[in-house]
């Protein structure tokens, strides 16, 4: 599945069964990073330290997950 970058509607290729939700990938086209919210379907977001527009979970990169390493 593909997904288009926010910023410059670049087509990414993000594999979703290589990412998960909280990722992060950058947009080879114009650099901006991107937060994969959701992988079904795909949604990304600007990371921009700005906070999210449409989630308001805290969703911070916690080392306290669960994570396979
Ligand atoms: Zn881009």
């Amino acid at each position: 599945m593909a997904a288009i970058c926010p910023e410059c509607d670049n087509p990414l290729n993000i594999d979703t069964d290589e990412v998960e939700e909280g990722d992060t990938v950058t947009c080879d086209e114009c650099g901006t990073d991107l937060e994969i919210v959701t992988t079904e379907p795909l949604h990304l977001v600007v990371v921009d330290g700005d906070g999210y527009d449409d989630e308001d979970d805290s969703v911070r990169h916690d080392s306290d997950d669960e994570q396979d390493e």
